[in-house]
């Protein structure tokens, strides 16, 4: 039997170059199913699946590993499922690294609030701003766990940190992320505070229960387990957690990288991403939790994000609308009807390579499923391309020429 120990050692990350302000770098993540370069753009399969996309063509468009979502897969069709399947990459038919999160977000995001800017407790509930009208709560926190209701059913359910843990073993992803407790910009200085001690403490049982269940699971390769870094917009509480997470050993049992999450403002993206990676160790990951807008790509990689994640490049190209280098627009415009172009001229993609923006407006209008593959495809190869093409100016030490001009051009003609 291999010892936890042992299979620890077979997850690791390289660092590669450096930006001269010391935090934004390239380098490796090494997994079992194999290594990821960073900073990397993770494409989103919350159900096992990039939605519209063949697998193949996930892997033909460059991505070099899929997160998908432990609360949705907990619900359906079960985790017991996908463990007897072999794990999400094997059910999915996925060959690469994969990530799960740990349901947090989702079962707490249901306790009031929506995407970035949520409340999860009654003590959060407190101003009536963040509660999303005509929406029941649906969650309720303690200081052991969530209580929560099926958003498919209504039947009740209670996520813990163990039980996180347990979902995430079962869905057997080479990157998951410890169970934690996002707070909204809207809480009181002393929420955010008692909220951190929390996840904190959460973050220590989940060590616990992840070094018993790889122990547990032996014959199973090892899976990287990432703490949360919260806080909000404080500083002191973004340094404070960032050190108690890279401290944080149970048994011998440490994190393997990092995730930030919570509550972020556009403007201070950049500002918390500094905060926290001036305090995390710099041999471990750090990964970005849901976001994918060039701004914050730039701002978070260049403050010494490795990876990141978000349904928005899928979302958005099932809308009909499409990244290009010159800013977002909608395929269902009038001049795409005749324009006999690529959606982005140059794109390598399949869809730009094969398709023009006027079949694509026609499948706009006719309703025709494959415009979601065709869109999505794009979308997803131009965020995993950017962010390859922001490694590659990292590693030839153009980043801050790169950034301007592509920026530049992007918001000129952004619309
Ligand atoms: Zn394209």
């Amino acid at each position: 039997m291999t010892s936890p120990d042992r299979k620890q050692e077979t997850f690791s990350f390289t660092p590669g170059a450096s930006l001269p302000n010391g935090l934004g770098r390239s380098g490796v993540i090494h997994t079992p199913h194999g290594d990821i370069r960073t900073p990397a753009f993770i494409v989103v399969g919350t159900q096992a699946t990039v939605k519209a996309v063949l697998p193949r063509d996930v892997a033909e468009l460059g991505a070099q590993a899929v997160l998908a979502n432990a609360y949705h897969l907990y619900l359906q069709p079960g985790a017991d499922l996908v463990d007897e399947a072999g794990g999400v990459g094997a059910f999915m038919g996925w060959q690469g690294p994969t990530f799960t999160d740990s349901g947090g977000f989702q079962v707490l995001s249901q306790g009031a609030g929506f995407k970035k800017v949520l409340a999860m407790s009654t003590a959060g509930l407190a101003s009536d701003d963040v509660i999303a009208k005509g929406k029941d709560r649906l969650a309720l926190v303690d200081d052991d766990g969530v209580n929560f209701r099926s958003y498919r059913d209504g039947s009740k359910h209670r996520f813990t940190p163990e039980v996180s843990m347990r979902i995430q073993h079962q869905l057997g992803a080479d990157i998951m992320f410890a169970f934690d407790e996002c707070t909204t910009l809207m809480n009181t200085r002393g929420y955010q505070e008692a909220s951190l001690d929390r996840t904190y403490a959460w973050a220590l049982r989940c060590l616990r229960e992840h070094r018993r269940l790889t122990e547990e699971r032996a014959d199973k390769p090892y899976q990287g387990l990432f703490g949360v870094v919260q806080g909000a917009q404080f500083e002191d509480l973004r340094r404070k957690a960032a050190r108690d997470l890279a401290e944080a050993e149970v048994d011998g049992q440490v994190y393997d990288g990092f995730g930030i999450g919570g509550a972020l403002e556009k403007e201070n993206l950049g500002t918390i991403c500094r905060w926290v990676n001036e305090e995390l160790p710099d041999d471990k990951p750090r990964h970005l939790l849901g976001i994918s807008e060039p701004e914050d790509l730039f701002a978070a990689i260049e403050t010494g994000a490795d990876t990141f994640d978000c349904v928005n490049p899928s979302r958005t190209a099932r809308n009909g609308r499409v990244y290009t280098a010159d800013g977002c627009y909608n395929v269902d415009t009038l001049p795409s009807k005749r324009n006999f172009s690529a959606l982005e001229p140059g794109c390598d993609c399949y869809t730009c390579t094969h398709h023009t923006r006027a079949y694509l407006h026609h499948l706009t209008r006719a309703n025709e499923l494959l415009l979601y593959t065709l869109m999505t495809i794009h979308n997803e190869r131009f965020h995993v391309r950017l962010v390859d093409d922001i490694r590659h100016s990292i590693e030839t030490g153009d980043f801050d020429s790169f950034r301007d001009d592509f920026l530049g051009r992007y918001r000129r003609t952004k619309k």
